[in-house]
Parts: structure tokens; C-alpha cells; sequence
């Protein structure tokens, strides 16, 4: 619980940096002056082209498809690239409040298929035609004046409050906010940002929509850039960080400190006789203890079945305590194999160093500590050897 929502803190934190600079951007308009102006008009299109290229080179198409779909609607929109008649822009405005929330859920939990790919390629296809259907629409005088009365349906009078967003709009949005939130994903809460910025923007007035927009881009592109991060430090198979995680927290660490080496017993043999799915399922349980070492420990997946835990300011004698508790919790999971009437478990051997005068070095502490895994192996494994 703790966890989930440190996890929404974290991932929440550029959404509202963002969120919050165009909020300050539309509140006083002072803050830029006149010939900087253009940064705000053009702002969501060099945003979205930046983001579709950075989603496209790392082979993220949802996110793609948002920039994609903000580009157009704030092109035709907001920049009236169109040139659509008052009439046009009121069932536009309307058209975008649907469009987006439904598409950006959708995208939220739909599987990444890339872009560059038949699957991926169809998407951006059925994109495409909801906003070719959309924009054709806009220009049509009846057709757009009979829709835009569907799409305006309100359900209960609320006055004024409610005068640019239908009710059954904002509802929508609401539930797509919801669940893009809930599944605490940073590529997710951006999406959810982006409709956050754009039903807020539509709400205070056609003026705002630009901020709207600008908040919308900036905010997926931030989700891009964390999820870029997330790619590069965190392990897929155990939501730990992994090496090059550990590379920068060794660079970091100051004149005591104590790193342990921890590797699962008979791995391999587990491997070949409960098979590789049941393997990965012990990694990640053992992994989500690692993350709950205590002594002001920080664990990193080493690479296969080998963790890596770092104290810092710590010396190793008060390393060892926590990583008993760490290897007995370990030793006490019970996984149960598919098609097997029993529980099974594992065991782990722990190594510890400190950093000393003649030892200074982090990788070389690390290499230290390794070896000191290697006398637990020797000793007969399940043990920490300091
Ligand atoms: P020891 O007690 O000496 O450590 O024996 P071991 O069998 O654990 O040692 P060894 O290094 O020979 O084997 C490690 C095994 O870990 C081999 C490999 O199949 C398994 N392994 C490594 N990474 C993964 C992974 O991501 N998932 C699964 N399921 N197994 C992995
Ligand atoms: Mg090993
Ligand atoms: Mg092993």
C-alpha cells in the first residue's frame, strides 16, 4: 500500500510541475512578454512533433498516437489551420472533449504494438479516420449543427459553470482520469494529465485552450522522458533498479559505506526441475524483499539471480542484522509451482565488505564483497558471510 502510493507520488511529480507552469503561464499572461508569444502559440506543435519523434525512435507508439491526435486537434482547434467558421470551432471544441478522453484510456491500456509494424500501423490508420471524420464534420453547416446539439446534451442545468463542457463530457473525462491514474504507470498519469489540462482549458474559455494544449504536449512529453529513465535504470523482470542504477549510486556514495553481494542458491537445478516461469516468479518475490531491506539499504538486480545491496554511512557489522532478517524472509517464501501439490522455496548467500583506508574504491568494495559470497557458497550457502 505504502509502495503503490510512493509510486503514484513519484510518477505524479513532473505531471504536476508541468500542469502547474502552464496553469501559472495562463493565470498571468505578463510572464511572457509580447514577442515571446509565439512560444505559447507554437509551443504545443514543436511539444508533439518532439514527442511523436522521441516515441517513434524508442518504439513507443502510444504515445505516438497522443501526440499525434493533440497535434491535430490543437492544429485544427486552436490554431484554426482549417479556417472552420465560429460554427465549426463550437463542434470542434465539443468533438476534441470526446475524442481525447476515449482515445488517450484506450491508449492507456491497450499493449504497446509499436508504430512501424502492420498492427501499429492500423492503429495510426483508425486514428486518422475518427479525426478525417471529425474535421470533414466541422466543415459541414447542418451536419455539424445537428451533432454539435447531440454532443452538447446536457443532463442536468448547472447554470453557467458547465457552459463549454457538456456534462456527459466531463463525466467521461472524469472516468478516464480515473483510470489512467489508477494504474500508477508514468506514461499513463501523463495521459491522464493531458485530458486533465485540456477539459480544464476548455471549461475557463477558448482563450485558455492554447494553455490547454501546451500543458497536454508537455505533459506526455514528460511521461516520455520518465518513461525513457524507467527503461534505462529499472529492471522489467523485478521493478528494482538494475546495473546501470547501481553504476550511479557507487559513483555517489562517501566515506563509509557497506555493499553486500547476494545470490540465490542452487538456482540453476530450481531452474531445470520447476522450469524457467516458476524461476522468474521466485526472482520477483524475492526481489520485492530486497526492496524492503531495512538498515537504510538500497537494493539493485546485479544481473540474473545476483542482487546487490549498498548502506550508506554504514559500516558492515551493522549490515549484517538486516541482511539475516532479509535472508531468513527469503528462505520463508513459499511458492507454490503450476501443477505441483506442494510449496517450494529457495535460500540465499549474502557477502559483505566496507569501505576501509586500504579499500576505496566502490567496485573494487563490491568485488570484496563478492568474494565474501563466494566463502558463504563454500560454507554451505543460506548464510551471510561478513
Ligand atoms: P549457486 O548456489 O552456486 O549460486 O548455484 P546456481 O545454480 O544458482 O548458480 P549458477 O550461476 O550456475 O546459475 C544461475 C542460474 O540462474 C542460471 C540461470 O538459469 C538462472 N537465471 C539467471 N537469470 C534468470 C532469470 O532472469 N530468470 C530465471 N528463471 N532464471 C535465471
Ligand atoms: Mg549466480
Ligand atoms: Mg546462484
Amino acid at each position: 500500500m505504502r509502495q503503490s502510493f510512493t509510486s503514484l507520488i513519484s510518477a505524479s511529480f513532473a505531471p504536476l510541475l508541468v500542469l502547474g507552469s502552464c496553469l501559472m503561464l495562463a493565470l498571468s499572461p505578463g510572464l511572457v512578454p509580447d514577442d515571446l508569444s509565439g512560444l505559447v502559440r507554437h509551443g504545443p506543435f514543436v511539444l508533439a512533433v518532439l514527442g511523436a519523434a522521441i516515441g517513434l525512435w524508442f518504439g513507443r507508439g502510444r504515445a505516438v498516437f497522443v501526440m499525434v491526435l493533440l497535434l491535430v486537434c490543437y492544429g485544427v482547434l486552436v490554431a484554426n489551420g482549417g479556417g472552420f467558421s465560429a460554427e465549426g470551432l463550437a463542434f470542434l471544441r465539443l468533438a476534441t472533449l470526446y475524442l481525447v478522453p476515449v482515445n488517450l484510456v484506450v491508449l492507456g491500456f491497450v499493449a504497446e504494438r509499436g508504430v512501424l509494424n502492420p498492427r501499429g500501423i492500423a492503429r495510426m490508420l483508425f486514428l486518422g479516420l475518427q479525426l478525417f471524420i471529425m474535421v470533414m464534420l466541422a466543415g459541414q453547416a447542418d451536419v455539424g449543427a445537428a451533432l454539435r446539439a447531440i454532443l452538447a446534451f446536457q443532463l442536468v442545468d448547472a447554470g453557467p459553470l458547465f457552459a463549454d463542457v457538456p456534462q456527459p463530457a466531463f463525466i467521461l473525462a472524469l472516468l478516464s482520469v480515473g483510470i489512467l491514474i489508477a494504474s500508477r504507470r508514468p506514461l499513463e498519469i501523463a495521459f491522464a494529465s493531458a485530458i486533465i489540462a485540456i477539459v480544464a482549458a476548455t471549461l475557463a474559455g477558448p482563450g485558455y485552450l492554447r494553455f490547454g494544449y501546451l500543458g497536454a504536449t508537455g505533459v506526455v512529453l514528460a511521461g516520455l522522458a520518465q518513461e525513457a529513465w524507467r527503461m534505462a535504470f529499472v529492471d522489467d523482470l523485478t521493478g528494482l533498479p538494475g546495473r546501470r542504477a547501481l553504476g550511479h549510486a557507487l559513483a555517489e556514495l562517501g566515506n563509509q559505506y557497506a555493499v553486500a553481494m547476494l545470490d540465490v542458491d542452487h538456482f540453476k537445478k530450481f531452474n531445470d526441475t520447476y522450469g524457467h516461469d516458476v524461476g522468474d516468479i521466485v526472482l520477483r518475490r524475492v526481489a520485492r524483499e530486497l526492496a524492503r531491506v531495512g538498515g537504510g539499504g538500497k537494493a539493485f538486480r546485479y544481473g540474473g539471480e545476483e542482487f546487490t545491496v549498498i548502506f550508506p554511512g554504514r559500516p558492515a557489522d551493522r549490515a549484517k542484522s538486516p541482511l539475516e532478517d532479509l535472508r531468513k524472509r527469503i528462505a520463508a517464501i513459499k511458492i507454490s509451482p503450476p501443477d505441483k501439490n506442494k510449496t517450494v522455496s529457495v535460500t540465499i548467500s549474502v557477502g559483505i565488505a566496507e569501505r576501509t583506508d586500504d579499500v576505496t574504491d566502490p567496485w573494487a568494495v563490491l568485488k570484496e564483497a563478492d568474494q565474501k559470497l563466494y566463502a558463504a557458497k563454500q560454507a554451505g550457502r543460506n548464510r551471510v558471510v561478513l
